[in-house]
């Protein structure tokens, strides 16, 4: 089994492991999520290492060093589903979605193409419902919209240095994918997101809003408010304000679906659209934690 990034090949069926430390898929946990009316079910690993990762002890696995469940036979986990479809819980809170998330999904391809097609075995009109970062191979990105009714992909930045210095990776594949989204299959897309994180990449949102609004402007573009975590946990997170603009500034452009979720109950305090300065400010945190 090949990583789906399509940068490094291992064979993580024989033990190696790439970028994202993954070897056989793995489960982190299961669970019932009333609010998005689904059953949701996280697996470990990411292709990623964001600095501001609020799931970073799943994605960041086995380096975290924490404990989960762990790999899980493809047809066990779909009679888990099913029977907790059927709960009474499940029933009267009209649960009727699949909703995969993780850490990265793609690096979980084959995994996740065995459980949803017995899942649509069984119940045919059942809605499939996946998050990504976007950095594979065009090829699996392919995939896993085939087998997907609504996808979140997040656009973390858009000139590569950021890209480079929040996750690790380069930005050119999920550019690359997105774009391949939007144009075939606008109706698979749920939302494009990005997280904002004052003074680090607040100066990328206007030029991903404009790349959407190029492509596609039908196209959702919600902008998520940053909360303090793992290496920025020290980092001020988003005020409401700060948000606001920005969405003022992307409507601007004529963007008409934009909206934002979430913000931090603080005034941030730093200057907007400083892209020198995110840089350099990412850099010094890596730096204080000794990645470079
Ligand atoms: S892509 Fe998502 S799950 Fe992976 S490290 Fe980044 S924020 Fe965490």
């Amino acid at each position: 089994m090949n990583c789906a990034a399509g940068t490094v090949r291992v064979n993580r069926l024989e033990g190696e492991r790439g970028i994202c430390r993954a070897s056989i898929p793995e489960v982190a946990y299961t669970s019932l999520t009333p609010m998005l009316k689904s059953y949701s079910l996280t697996l470990r690993g990411c292709s990623f290492k964001c600095m501001y990762c609020n799931a970073y002890c799943i994605s960041q696995y086995p380096d975290s060093g924490w404990m989960y469940r762990g790999y899980v036979q493809p047809e066990s986990m779909v009679q888990e589903a099913l029977k907790s479809f059927k709960t009474s819980f499940a029933r009267s809170r009209d649960i009727t979605k699949l909703n995969f998330t993780g850490g990265e999904l793609s690096i979980h391809i084959l995994y996740l193409e065995a459980v949803t097609s017995r899942m649509k075995e069984e119940i045919p009109e059942l809605k499939i419902g996946m998050a990504t970062n976007g950095f594979s191979t065009l090829k699996t990105m392919k995939r896993l919209v085939k087998i997907s009714s609504s996808i979140n992909f997040e656009i973390k930045a858009f000139d590569d240095e950021i890209h480079h210095a929040i996750t690790g990776a380069t930005v050119g594949p999920v550019l690359k994918n997105v774009e391949w989204l939007m144009r075939k299959h606008p109706e698979k897309i749920r939302v494009l997101r990005t997280v904002v994180i004052p003074s680090i990449n607040d100066s990328q949102v206007l030029k991903i809003a404009q790349f959407i609004q190029d492509i596609n402007p039908d196209v959702q573009y919600r902008l998520v408010g940053f909360r303090p975590h793992f290496m920025f946990y020290y980092h001020r997170g988003t005020s409401k304000e700060f948000m606001q603009e920005l969405v003022k500034s992307c409507k601007k452009l004529g963007m008409k679906k934009i909206d934002y979720s979430g913000y931090y109950p603080s005034e941030n305090g730093f200057k907007k659209h400083d892209n020198k300065k995110g840089i350099k400010r990412a850099y010094s945190y890596l730096n204080a934690a000794g990645c470079y």
